[in-house]
């Protein structure tokens, strides 16, 4: 059974997430936010400290593993604790700032990609540098100019040399979150989407990781933002750019279809990252929401819950409003996550609560302004910030209709040609 009570150490953690929000992501939001492109180092070589000791302890079990060691049966594949933490260590590192959140130097979506097809071995081989020396970043690239919902339609190839036993990458990715960060200045890591056959459509498709300056991969532009400006996005092109064979994720198989699990297998990366991302679009919800709420008692205006419906006020029932679908949200997240400790098959949930808190952050956020008025729309505060840092989480990691037609297939039982 879902337990929503917090254990002390979750309940220290959040003091911890608070402390770290306060201290070393509010005073810089408004500076990042003008100045996008820069980076925030004290809250890099902060945090590098806990995900590389995080992402070490990772990495031993691993490798316990690996020499045949017994790991005791909880953690070889009990339930954990590990999303519900992530949940709620991510709502307030981005009540903290959300672009400030994305630098978080560690693998981030290439960990859960890696986790989710590669072996063992690769666990280690493209891990491990998470858990030492400098500040790292990862990446995960499949978005290109005609391939973005469609992830069918990708053009990237990867061709294999016989002679040398190398994939050839050669194809344009855009809008990859950290890409410069991963793929040239930190020792980190991409993975990357892309067709071993085009004629093979969903089946051909496969996922590579690629290490930072390898040849051939170049970070042609850095985009500018309508929000989470701190965190940086990039296009990025594959020229003729080799990579070891053994860096390909999951089976090279494109035509057994018992074998060829690689695009399924990537999939699933989406069933641990969404969850999460609906968890930071909460925290921004959050900030919103009280922010507005402060400024209200401010101006002695009072929220009166108890107040019979015809005798609210309008910004009551506002309040009201944003409150439930913050929790509703909330909740959803937090049952997606569950299940990801649970080792549950969750893509529903995870789709759920990604529409309904992307869609919850946006409302939230343009409420908030709404409210607020002339404090709401100046820059002298955070509120339009917040607003324009909301969009994301209806659009990455699959847009809001994307998330929609997901779980209106599964709930239907429709395939992807009965309903579009
Ligand atoms: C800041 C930022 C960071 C990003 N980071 C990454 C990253 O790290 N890695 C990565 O690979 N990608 C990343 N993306 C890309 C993002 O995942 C895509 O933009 C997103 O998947 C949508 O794809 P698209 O832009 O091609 O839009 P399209 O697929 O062209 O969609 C355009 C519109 O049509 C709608 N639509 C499309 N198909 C349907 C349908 N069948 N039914 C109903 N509506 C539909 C969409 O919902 C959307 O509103 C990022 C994007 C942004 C803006």
């Amino acid at each position: 059974m879902i337990d929503f009570s917090l254990s002390p150490k979750l309940e220290q953690q959040n003091m911890q997430m608070q402390m770290l929000a306060q201290g070393l992501m509010r005073p810089y939001s408004h500076d990042l936010d003008e100045n996008e492109h820069e980076k925030p180092w004290d809250f890099i070589n902060a945090t590098w400290q806990v995900t590389s000791a995080q992402m070490a302890k990772q990495i031993a079990r691993v490798e316990k593993q690996l020499a045949g060691e017994e790991v005791s049966k909880k953690k070889k594949s009990g339930p954990s604790n590990t999303y519900m933490n992530l949940a709620y260590q991510i709502e307030w590192l981005s009540w903290g700032d959300a672009g400030i959140y994305l630098c978080l130097p560690t693998a981030a979506l290439a960990s859960s990609a890696i986790e989710a097809v590669g072996t063992p071995e690769q666990n280690v081989r493209f891990l491990k540098r998470f858990s030492e020396g400098d500040p790292k970043w990862g990446g995960m690239a499949i978005t290109e100019a005609n391939a973005g919902s469609d992830t069918a339609a990708i053009r990237t190839t990867a061709k294999l040399d016989p002679e040398t036993n190398e994939w050839i990458l050669n194809g344009e990715k855009i809008f990859v979150t950290n890409g410069l960060m991963a793929a040239e200045k930190s020792d980190g890591i991409l993975v990357i989407w892309a067709t071993v056959d085009p004629s093979a459509g969903r089946r051909g498709i496969k996922s590579f990781v690629v290490e930072a300056n390898t040849p051939g991969m170049k970070v042609t532009r850095l985009e500018e933002k309508l929000g989470i400006r701190a965190s940086d996005t990039a296009v990025i092109v594959f020229d003729d750019c080799r990579i070891p064979y053994d860096n390909i994720l999951g089976n090279p198989e494109v035509h057994d279809k018992k074998k060829s699990k690689g695009f399924k297998g990537a999939m699933k990366t989406f069933d641990a990252s969404r969850p999460l991302v609906a968890a930071s679009a909460i925290g921004i919800g959050r900030a919103a929401l009280e922010f507005t709420k402060e400024m209200l008692e401010k101006e002695g205006i009072e929220i009166r819950y108890n107040a019979p419906l015809h005798q609210m006020t309008a910004i009551e029932r506002d309040i009201i409003e944003m409150e439930s679908q913050l929790k509703a949200a909330w909740l959803l997240t937090l049952r997606a996550s569950w299940m990801m400790d649970q080792k549950m098959a969750n893509p529903i949930e995870a789709s759920m609560a990604k529409v309904k808190s992307g869609k919850a952050v946006t409302l939230i956020t343009q409420k908030a302004i709404e409210i607020l008025g002339p404090l709401g729309y100046s820059r002298d505060y955070l509120a339009e910030k917040w607003m324009r840092d909301a969009k994301i989480n209806d659009l990455f990691e699959g847009t809001g209709q994307i998330n929609t037609l997901i779980v209106a297939r599964r709930i239907l039982g429709y395939n992807r040609t009965q309903l579009k």
